[in-house]
């Protein structure tokens, strides 16, 4: 979600990757971002210029980004065979993606550039959640659904980011997420859990009926917390990064496969 620290996260892994001699490389795919803190690699905003994209079509701005990203992607085999000389030398790509997050999960581009990655690289999705910004029940859990729909679309291993852990401590959230009574009963007693007459209301009910569903899902992933802003948890990041690479192997490979 815009705000989360998506880029100050990849400017935070840059530096650490950095500071233990390994240099990533980097693709920035958000051709609307007016400014990022690390400088890309490859950087879809040198390509195409969403905003005369937008003049050009007769667009709104995000019609721009999808068609700007549309563009991008006609040329990927040309990004994917850059990316793939520089494999051999460079141990993580990072792909930042744009903003709008739908506007990647959703569009036909954002598949195709996933596919494409992910069929030549071990890669893991990363979903960055702004913790302090999450801590009502109901946000919490709309921010759940969102990774839940976004690791069923890409069927990639994938890493719940908890940001801003110096502001806000993310152990709420594990405890949510490992235990779903107590997820219940933080939405019990959150206020608007109950209506005039005291009976809980739909979306209370609503609610506690799919954090059963989500105690599936978050079976199939790791949580882990960070500080973009200091640096904590950057280490754990990447230690999840590193067991995400025998998931990959194990659970989507064979999936390629099978699909080719
Ligand atoms: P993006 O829109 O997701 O790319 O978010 P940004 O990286 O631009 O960050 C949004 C705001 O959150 C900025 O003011 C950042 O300084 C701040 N921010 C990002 N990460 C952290 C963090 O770990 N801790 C704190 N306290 N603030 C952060």
């Amino acid at each position: 979600m815009a705000g989360a620290g998506k880029s100050t996260f990849v400017q935070r892994i840059n530096s650490y990757l950095h500071s233990v001699d390994s240099p990533p490389y980097i693709l920035n795919l958000d051709p609307a971002v007016s400014h990022v803190p690390f400088e890309p690699n490859i950087d879809i905003r040198d390509t195409v210029n969403y905003k005369e994209v937008m003049k050009q079509y007769n667009l709104g701005p995000n019609g721009g980004i999808v068609t700007a990203l549309n563009l991008f992607t006609t040329k990927f085999d040309q990004v994917l065979d850059l990316v793939e000389k520089r494999a051999e030398t460079v141990s993580h790509v990072i792909l930042d993606t744009p903003g709008q997050i739908e506007i990647f999960t959703w569009s036909a581009s954002g598949a195709i550039i996933t596919d494409a990655v992910a069929a030549s690289f071990p890669t893991v999705v990363a979903y960055i959640i702004d913790t302090p910004r999450t801590t009502a029940p109901a946000t919490f859990m709309s921010n759940m659904l969102y990774a839940c729909s976004i690791l069923y679309k890409t069927k990639l291993p994938f890493i719940l980011v908890f940001n801003k852990t110096d502001v806000q401590p993310y152990d709420f959230a594990l405890e949510w997420m490992h235990d779903f009574e107590a997820f219940q009963e933080a939405l019990a007693t959150h206020r608007d859990s109950r209506d005039s007459e005291g009976e809980p209301t739909y979306m209370n009910s609503l609610m506690n009926s799919m954090s059963l569903v989500l105690d599936e899902f978050y079976k199939h992933l790791t949580a882990v917390g960070v500080s973009s802003m200091t640096g904590d948890g950057i280490k754990e990041f990447f230690d999840a990064v590193e067991a995400s690479r025998g998931e990959y192997e194990r659970d989507y490979v064979p999936e390629l496969e099978r699909a080719r």
